[in-house]
């Protein structure tokens, strides 16, 4: 008889298998990832959190992505990338949401990166009143499908409706004056005439004289204009000659320098608007377009009015709206705005109504639970924030209903109000009851509470860190007493770093008076900042933060300082004493490898000085210019001293691996032979340890060179090259440098913030936010901060309870130092530890923009109108 075949026992797994990591400080780390389950990451600033979520599992997951390459790069690419995991097994597909997202382009608004504008336009092509050729508007029917003809009864004629496609800004809908951006270019006339005050011989025409028409105030002569009389003293015919005369010949004569004999020339005559658009035209790089750029400005398309629709695609309608219309309203009057619709149509259209309807629901509601409801979906994406922006990709995450994918967040939470956490968690939760993993690093203990399984990196940053310290649920992690995040997680342990001045004394230094005319949807304002103190300015997402501090307060008062006028909608801005604004944003630093922690620091400056003056350089003839890895003598030649190369892949972009010769130290081997004594001894890298020997030359028998005495000791040495020093921590080159004043000092500063782990080598465009706002605070710190104001846009970013309390520690110093801090921030810890907070609010977009309340934290907290104060008032508790 015949058996029927009994299926093979299948278990899933249920963890991913992380075996051997040694991604940047990763102490081979072996550990499980639970698979379908929420994983939260925590650990101090530069403990490796990024490198298993980002750099392990991440990386693992979507390599499958590259087996799409051809086997010729992919062997190009696994030579270059070193093994630094044994093995990762069970690791699904994987999607990033990085603290980063790219920058969106011109045709990228909320609505088409909500996908939401895609339902409106198949809307309004289905479902609206179209235009006919004979201009009589067309009530629907249910024959208006896209493709098919409309017999129009009343006037006779037959036509297409417009379809989906042509109702795209991006596609057939596009504005023809401006492509579908909504904005036009042009010339800003007020820019042309460098100064009234001069003559046209002097130079007053802006134009003649950055773009190179040193002739023309001559062929103006000829033109009837009086080159020797001030711009401002000419007729207004003259005027309009110089600005936008006709392109006419002229005969002139020419005197060429070091010659005495004049030639005759014949030349046109352009105009300076027309010397503006003529360099325009023929601007081919960035660097031609820099030079044109200043005389000209941005304005809102005459044609669309900012709407980026053709004339005709704003031509059909629904419930008397165009799609300009209603991709103005915010998210929240759409979804106000979307039940109308219906009952508006004939019965028998109303099915189809419902269903393109139902598909909005979902992704407005999950936006709106994410505090997004304030947006409009014609908000340029280019304008939103980024945590504005990884929210949106996180709602789309959602919406694809993938199953079995592993998401990687790179904290969520940036950028999101207490009173927002709970749209986020509910987002996570969708995404696991789909049957996905979550993995994501965060620092905000309300997130991490959620997580089913937390992995603590660390104790510390750096070579410090890398190990697992704690793991297991929330409990047992709190429970852990080797945990350094658990008694945040249990409430035990509060982030109080100093005392907040008494109410009584919040104003004896003086006040920073701010006064604000609307402003897109925030109201007329007056603030009042404390000089000396730490101001918080709070609110929801959207609330109008941003606008008062970066775009009312800052602005104003670098328009003040510099003598030159308000921005429109700043009224009075008064700040008696204050003499320097310094926005200390998280925007990456430098936008290409050049930049190191070394070169930013300065401290790279002072240690090319100090290894010129080494015997052996000085023998060599080597003066501190040859010790830049950017422009000396002594930069690798094969990579130009950028310490990696570009791969050309093709049909992708290209990808960059470490440049061959000198393994990423951007030095030639020459380099390596100067060697300066250090202070003690100091343990080098692996990796650094295996170039120190290959660029050793081979000592003769018996000729021991200094610095080469330990070769046989691989763990320490006692001197060391510049490509070498650049190998080594802040923390390291700290000891090992002591001698060297300059150094020192500015090692300390990096130190004190936190930054100890970083290499001086480390470049600066792959620092995360928080360590970037950091390494620019620490530049700031080496001037005089009296009279200063600085400013932070939520600094806490990627920082542990731990961090957040160095970072107040640091803020604490600006203020001993007599500056004024004022930051943008969600943290309840560090606005607990604030002087004066200012509460904007009460909700985003129309339903915020106003101060709800200001005061202490204590004061603020007793607010019942202040919904910070109500998260607030549980911290303080
Ligand atoms: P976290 O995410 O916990 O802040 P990271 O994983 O980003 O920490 O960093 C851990 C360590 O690895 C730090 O010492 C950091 O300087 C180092 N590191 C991070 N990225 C790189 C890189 N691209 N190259 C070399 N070292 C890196
Ligand atoms: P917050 O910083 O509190 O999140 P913002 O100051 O960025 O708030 O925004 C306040 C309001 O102004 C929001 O409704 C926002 O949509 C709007 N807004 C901000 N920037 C722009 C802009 N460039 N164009 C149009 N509206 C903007
Ligand atoms: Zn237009
Ligand atoms: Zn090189």
């Amino acid at each position: 008889h015949i058996e029927t075949a009994t299926p093979l026992a299948f278990t899933e797994p249920t963890a991913i298998e992380v075996r051997g990591a040694r991604v940047h400080n990763l102490k081979n780390l072996s550990l499980d990832v639970p698979l379908r389950q929420l994983v939260g990451i925590a650990g101090v600033s530069g403990s490796g959190k990024s490198s298993l979520a980002l750099g392990v599992l991440y990386a693992e997951g979507s390599r499958r992505y590259l087996e799409a390459l051809s086997t010729y790069t992919r062997r190009r690419i696994s030579q270059a990338g070193r093994a630094t995991v044994d093995e990762v097994l069970h690791v699904p597909a994987a999607l990033a949401l990085r603290q980063r997202p790219g920058i969106p382009g011109v045709h990228s608004t909320f609505g088409t990166s909500t996908e939401l504008l895609n339902y409106l336009r198949l809307m309004f092509s289905r479902l609206g009143c179209h235009v006919c050729p004979n201009g009589h508007v067309n009530a629907p029917t249910l024959n208006v499908a896209a493709e098919l003809p409309i017999t129009c009864s009343t006037c006779g004629v037959e036509f297409y409706g417009p379809s989906a496609e042509d109702l795209a800004f991006n596609s057939g809908g596009a504005c023809p004056t401006c492509g579908g951006t909504g904005v036009v270019r042009d010339i800003d006339e007020s820019t042309l005439i460098a100064d009234p005050n001069l003559t046209l011989e002097e130079g007053a025409v802006a134009p003649w004289r950055n773009l190179m028409w040193s002739l023309m105030p001559q062929v103006a002569r000829e033109m009837g204009v009086r080159i020797d009389v001030p711009y401002k003293d000419l007729t207004d015919a003259e005027k309009d000659i110089v600005l936008h005369g006709p392109m006419e010949k002229r005969h002139i004569l020419y005197v060429p320098k070091n010659k005495d004999r004049a030639t005759e020339l014949d030349f046109t005559y352009y105009s300076a608007v027309n010397t503006v658009r003529n360099a325009l035209a023929k601007a081919k790089d960035e660097k031609g377009m820099a030079r044109v750029a200043k005389f000209l400005c941005e304005s809102v398309c005459p044609d669309c009015h900012g709407t980026r629709l053709s004339e005709k695609a704003r031509s059909s309608t629904i419930d008397g709206r165009n799609l300009a219309q209603v991709t103005a309203l915010s998210l929240d009057e759409l979804r106000e705005w979307l039940p109308g619709v219906a009952p508006w149509l004939p019965p028998e259209m109303r099915p189809m109504c419902d269903s393109i309807t139902s598909e909005m629901t979902e992704p407005i509601q999950r936006l709106e639970q994410l505090g997004l409801g304030y947006l409009t979906l014609d908000r340029a994406s280019e304008t939103l924030s980024n945590g504005e922006r990884q929210r949106v990709a996180l709602t789309r995450a959602v919406r694809s209903r993938t199953t079995g994918v592993l998401y990687v967040l790179d904290e969520p939470s940036i950028g999101l109000h207490p009173a927002n956490i709970e749209g986020l968690l509910g987002v996570m939760d969708d995404l696991l009851s789909d049957g996905n993993s979550v993995v994501m690093v965060d620092h905000d203990v309300a997130v991490l509470r959620h997580a089913n399984h937390l992995i603590e990196i660390g104790p510390g940053s750096g070579a410090d860190g890398g190990r697992v310290i704690a793991q297991g649920s929330v409990a047992e992690v709190e429970a852990n007493p080797t945990s350094r995040i658990g008694p945040f997680l249990a409430g035990t342990a509060k982030v109080r770093v100093r005392t907040p001045v008494a109410p009584a004394h919040l104003f004896d230094e003086g006040a920073i008076t701010l006064e604000t005319d609307t402003i897109h949807t925030v109201h007329p304002l007056e603030a009042r900042i404390p000089k000396g103190r730490l101001t918080c300015v709070t609110g929801v997402s959207g609330s109008g933060k941003t606008t008062l501090v970066l775009e009312s307060l800052v602005a104003g008062l670098k328009a003040s300082l510099a003598g030159t006028p308000l921005p429109g909608h700043v009224l009075s801005v008064d700040a008696p004493g204050i003499a320097r604004v310094d926005l200390v944003d998280a925007t990456p630093i430098g936008v290409n490898v050049r930049s190191t922690v070394g070169t930013y620091s300065g401290v790279l400056d002072d240690l090319r000085r100090a290894f010129a003056t080494l015997p052996d350089a000085k023998e060599q003839g080597l003066k501190a210019g040859a010790f830049s890895y950017n422009t000396g003598s002594l930069r690798c030649p094969t990579c130009d001293g950028t310490g990696q190369i570009s791969l050309d892949v093709q049909f992708l972009p290209d990808v960059d691996i470490p440049c061959p010769d000198c393994r990423g130290s951007r030095y030639g081997r020459e380099a390596y032979a100067i060697q300066m004594a250090i202070e003690g001894d100091v343990e080098l890298s692996a990796d650094a340890e295996m170039e120190r020997e290959a660029t050793r030359e081979p000592a003769p028998c018996g000729d021991m060179a200094a610095g080469h005495e330990h070769a046989d000791d691989f763990e320490s040495v006692h001197t060391l090259s510049l490509p070498e020093v650049l190998t080594l921590t802040v923390d390291q080159a700290l000891s090992a440098l002591a001698h060297l004043k300059k150094v020192r000092d500015k090692l300390q500063i990096l130190h004190d913030l936190g930054l100890g782990y970083l290499t001086l080598g480390e470049a600066t465009p792959a620092l995360s936010g928080g360590e970037a706002q950091r390494l620019k605070l620490a530049s700031e710190m080496r001037r005089n901060q009296d009279e200063t104001l600085f400013i932070f846009d939520e600094p806490t970013i990627g920082l542990h309870p731990l961090d957040v309390e160095t970072l107040i520690d640091v803020l604490q110093n600006l203020i001993e130092h007599g500056a004024t801090v004022v930051v943008i921030e969600h943290d309840l810890d560090m606005i607990a530890n604030a002087d004066y907070i200012i509460d904007m609010g009460p909700g985003g977009g129309e339903t915020g923009g106003r101060i709800v309340a200001e005061g202490t934290p204590a004061q603020v907290a007793a607010n019942p109108e202040s919904l910070t104060g109500r998260y607030l008032a549980k911290e303080l508790e």
